[in-house]
């Protein structure tokens, strides 16, 4: 039977939500830096029960080589959910959801990178969902630029986000699977902290001009706390290998 949001009570007497978070409070967020080996960098979030990978390779040679750019680094992002992270298992082509999530992770990592430092070399970014709870296009922008910082790739920033959500007039930050599914808005935010600049803004549902405003004061409040934990993961890393670990 199909659900109306109608049945499914989001927010309780107390002003909780369904998991018991207040409207103003994120998921737990974890973040681990140079999880794989093989790569040039990486991060693995954990956002709630989110679980996301990014691993970067570059920069590196072109191929194909007729998609070289000569004053710049070519940037490519591959945003995949696993067949397993959600309860239906998903088939593993590319569906229009990947292949629009993988562009707009690229722009918004985009304005951070340094591209001209690295002409005619490729960066590619791998993106794999492992488990998904709403919020996963967030959840891969943490991802992808630790570890873009972790493979050394010259930035003006890191690059943090969080989804504002909307049930009823209520904005709730960083909405889950449920929210989103049965809420009345979603609108993911992805910012260059440093310089409170917007590199992402996407907008599921109706919001006012007043709720934007509010959703962006909001977001930013939450991106500087995402940002001061992408630092402390990098450079524990860093500790770690000097060290010797
Ligand atoms: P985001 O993950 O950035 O919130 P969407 O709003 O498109 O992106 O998706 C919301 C949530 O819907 C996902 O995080 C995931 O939990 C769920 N979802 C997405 N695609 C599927 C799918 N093919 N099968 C089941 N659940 C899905």
């Amino acid at each position: 039977m199909i659900k109306r949001a109608a049945q499914v009570k989001l927010i309780d007497e107390q002003g909780r939500r369904v998991d018991g978070r207040l409207p103003d409070e994120m998921r737990p967020l974890r973040i681990e830096v140079g999880k794989l080996k093989s790569a040039d960098g990486s991060a693995y979030v954990e956002l709630g029960s989110n679980k996301v990978i990014a691993a970067v390779y570059g920069p590196r040679e072109v191929v194909p080589r007729h998609e070289v750019i000569p004053d710049r680094a070519l940037l490519r992002c591959r945003y995949a959910m696993l067949p397993f992270s959600v309860a239906e298992r998903k088939s593993p082509q590319p569906t229009r959801r990947e292949i629009e999530i993988s562009k707009v992770v690229r722009e918004a990592l985009v304005p951070a990178v340094f591209l001209e430092e690295y002409p005619r070399t490729a960066i590619d970014v791998y993106i794999n969902v492992l488990e998904a709870d709403g919020g996963t296009r967030t959840a891969s922008i943490i991802a992808a630029a630790t570890a873009l910082a972790d493979a050394g790739i010259a930035m003006r920033d890191l690059v943090a986000a969080v989804a504002i959500g909307k049930i009823g007039n209520l904005l709730v930050v960083d909405i889950n699977g449920v929210e989103d599914q049965y809420g009345d808005g979603d609108m993911p935010i992805a910012m260059m902290p440093r310089y409170g600049e917007i590199t992402l803004i996407q907008a599921d549902g109706v919001f006012t001009k007043e709720e934007v405003k509010r959703a962006l004061e909001l977001a930013s409040k939450h991106i500087d706390e995402i940002h001061r934990l992408q630092i402390k993961a990098l450079k524990e890393t860093y500790a770690k290998i000097e060290e010797g670990e």
